[in-house]
Formats: structure tokens, C-alpha cells, sequence
């Protein structure tokens, strides 16, 4: 049992601050006492040559074991060590001293529309960001928790009759995904309407930066926060739009129009690839003109509607889909000599 690792539930009876707690391994009997003040509680520990050491206990708030198949869009992956969702702000700054405290590794996901998880989970810690408040000041500026659907705030500006997130109303991630990845559709972008974003900092700081700061360069699918020094979370983020009376009709064609091109209703991570630019013809134009709509591997599929889709046909596997990634860049590359990029985040097992 020595450097084992193990968890259990403990529960004092009333009154009681005193446990002890027995343990067979092959070795012979090892016990553990320890005090609580509270009644209910994980013990979490290891089991060294010398002896038992007990790190800070879980809180309770934390699952084990959640399957990330769950938090994504693609419907792929496996369990994740520690799960725990997250509705304010206080109670993302407490997960995140808790698991810089502990050492352990996190991943904030949001509504896991542009991840792919891994088949065997995640060996750390997914917090699910919930912040799901919304103000606004009825004259276009609204401050959004970053766990808010990125589609409900662009239906709610442009059906107020502010222009500028008709495109948000077709993205199904939320305001922080939305701001991490600078997600853009139908010649409009997260950055171009940014005010200010409220981050946390590992060190447990809260900064709030402002979009003009030229040092925070945003570009197409592109934001400061994907490469930023000792970022913990995205909290919230506030957008000024500008009053326009077809805003409404606007979000409503863009919407009717991507019913028409893509199988939104599939399993799927959106466009798997980046556009190549410069000149270039789009992802999905290559990958159709290179032959490869509708093929596969395992039930990981090129969607038959728009080539940028990879879809989960039904109990795809994250090894599937990377297999189909590949295949796709190597065709392309062999056809058109074009490099192409991921767009969607793979997300390991273990950091490497
Ligand atoms: C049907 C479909 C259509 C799509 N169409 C488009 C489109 O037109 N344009 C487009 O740009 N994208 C599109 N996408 C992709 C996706 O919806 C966007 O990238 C979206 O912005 C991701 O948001 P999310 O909350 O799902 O982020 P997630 O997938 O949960 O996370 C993406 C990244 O953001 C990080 N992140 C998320 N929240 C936070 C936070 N609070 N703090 C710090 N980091 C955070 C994560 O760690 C991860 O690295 C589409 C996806 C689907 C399934």
C-alpha cells in the first residue's frame, strides 16, 4: 500500500471531533487518527513507507469520476479525477486555491463545444463554469457572467435592438468560451464589440482588462487569454453594442442560413479546422474538393453537409476522431499542399 492514494466519506457521530480509522493492506494493519470539526467530509491521503500522510480534504462540492462525454458537445470522453461546478465568483477563486494549494492540474470548460476530450478522461480537475448572471443597462452595454450561453445573449441583444452579436445567436459555448476563443461567424467577431473582461489570476488576483489595451491582441480565433501568464478563469466579460433597428431580422437570417449548411443538430465540435487565409480557399471547400465527405473512421465521420464538420455518428471514440483528424490533414496536404490547423481543442489525459 505504500504511495497508495485513496479516498473515503467520513462521518462523526453528533458531538464528536475524534475518529479513528483502520486499514488491512498485505503488509498488516495501518490506522490513521484524526480530528474534524465538521460532521461530513472526504478524507483524501497517501500512503507512504513512512506512514500516512493526509492532504487537505476534498471538498464536497467535488465529484470523481464524471464523464467529460457529458460536458461536450462531440459526446466524447472519458471520466475526469475530479469534477466540480462552479456558480460564482467566490466559489471559483475557493476551487482555484484549492487545487494550486494541492497541485493539482484544472481545466475550466464552458459549454465543451469546441473541445475534444480524451477517451481516458482527465487526470486533474474539470471546473464547469456556471456564472450565469446578465446586467444590462437597456442602452446596449451588458455585463455577462462567463458561464452565460453566448446564443441567449445574442438573441437577447438583438431582439433589445442592438447590433453587433446577431452572429453569437448560432454559437452554442458560452461567454467565456466565446471570449478564449474570439469565436466570429458571418463577418462579425467576440473582440469587435469586447469592453472589458474580469479574469482571476492564479495567485488569486481579479484584473480587469480593457479590450482598447494594445498589448492584449485579439485576431481570428485568437485572444490574449489563450497564451496568458498566470490566467485562471475568465469570470465575466462586458459588450457595447450600438442600437439598429434590423438587428432582430439579422440574427434570424443568419440563423436560417446556418440550419441550411450545417448539421447543427449532429455531434459535433462546430468546424474542426481553421481557415487557412491568405487567398486561400476555405477548410471545408479542400476537404470536400480532396473527396472526403461522408468518410470515416470507427463512427467518426466527415459531416455529408459541410466538410468542416466532423461528427460523432454515435459511440465515436476521441482515438476515432483524432485518427479522422489526421487523415483529413494529410489528404488535403497531398491535394492542395495546404497545411491545415485545428481549430478545436484536444484536451489530454495527462499534461505532457
Ligand atoms: C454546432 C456548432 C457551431 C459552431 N459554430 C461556431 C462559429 O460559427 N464560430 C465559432 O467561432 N465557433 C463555433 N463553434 C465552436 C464553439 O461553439 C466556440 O468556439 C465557442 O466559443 C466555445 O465556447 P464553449 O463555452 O463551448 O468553450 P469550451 O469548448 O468549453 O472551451 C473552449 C476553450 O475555452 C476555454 N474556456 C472556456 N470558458 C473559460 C473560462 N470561463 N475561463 C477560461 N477559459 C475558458 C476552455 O478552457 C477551452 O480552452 C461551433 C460549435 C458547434 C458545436
Amino acid at each position: 500500500m505504500a504511495g497508495c492514494e485513496f479516498y473515503f466519506n467520513c462521518r462523526l457521530s453528533p458531538g464528536g471531533t475524534d475518529s479513528k480509522l483502520n486499514f488491512t493492506s498485505k503488509d498488516g494493519g495501518s490506522s490513521v487518527r484524526f480530528q474534524r470539526q465538521r460532521l461530513s467530509f472526504k478524507v483524501r491521503g497517501t500512503f507512504r513507507n513512512d506512514g500516512f500522510q493526509e492532504t487537505l480534504p476534498l471538498p464536497s462540492s467535488f465529484l470523481q469520476g464524471k464523464r467529460l462525454s457529458e460536458l461536450s458537445t462531440f459526446g466524447i470522453g472519458g471520466p475526469a479525477k475530479y469534477f466540480v461546478e462552479v456558480h460564482d465568483e467566490s466559489e471559483m477563486s475557493a476551487v482555484i486555491r484549492f487545487c494550486q494549494q494541492e497541485d493539482i492540474r484544472y481545466f475550466i470548460v464552458g459549454k465543451g463545444s469546441n473541445c475534444l476530450f480524451d477517451d481516458r478522461g482527465f487526470d486533474g480537475c474539470v471546473i464547469l463554469s456556471s456564472l450565469k448572471f446578465l446586467e444590462s443597462d437597456g442602452r446596449g452595454v451588458y455585463r455577462v457572467g462567463s458561464g452565460y450561453p453566448f446564443n441567449m445573449l445574442g438573441i437577447q441583444a438583438s431582439n433589445d435592438g442592438f447590433a453587433g452579436l446577431e452572429f453569437a445567436s448560432g454559437i452554442p459555448g458560452t461567454v467565456g468560451g466565446a471570449v478564449y476563443m474570439n469565436a466570429s461567424a458571418n463577418g462579425q467577431e467576440t473582440a469587435d464589440v469586447l469592453k472589458t473582461v474580469e479574469v482571476l489570476r492564479v495567485d488569486g488576483k481579479r484584473e480587469v482588462h480593457i479590450r482598447a489595451d494594445s498589448n492584449l491582441v485579439y485576431g481570428y480565433r485568437l485572444s490574449p487569454y489563450q497564451t496568458m501568464d498566470g490566467l485562471a478563469a475568465i469570470l465575466a466579460a462586458t459588450f457595447r453594442l450600438k442600437p439598429c433597428a434590423g438587428a432582430r431580422q439579422r440574427h434570424r437570417g443568419f440563423l436560417e442560413r446556418r440550419r441550411k449548411t450545417q448539421p447543427i443538430a449532429a455531434k459535433s465540435a462546430g468546424c474542426v479546422f481553421r481557415n487557412p487565409g491568405s487567398g486561400c480557399e476555405s477548410a471545408g471547400a479542400l476537404i470536400e474538393k480532396a473527396g472526403l465527405k461522408g468518410a470515416a473512421v470507427g463512427l467518426a465521420k466527415v459531416s455529408d453537409v459541410h466538410a468542416n464538420y466532423l461528427v460523432n455518428a454515435g459511440g465515436s471514440t476521441a482515438a476515432d476522431m483524432m485518427s479522422l483528424i489526421e487523415l483529413v490533414k494529410s489528404q488535403v496536404k497531398d491535394k492542395f499542399g495546404v497545411d491545415l490547423r485545428e481549430e478545436v481543442i484536444c484536451v489530454p489525459y495527462r499534461s505532457r
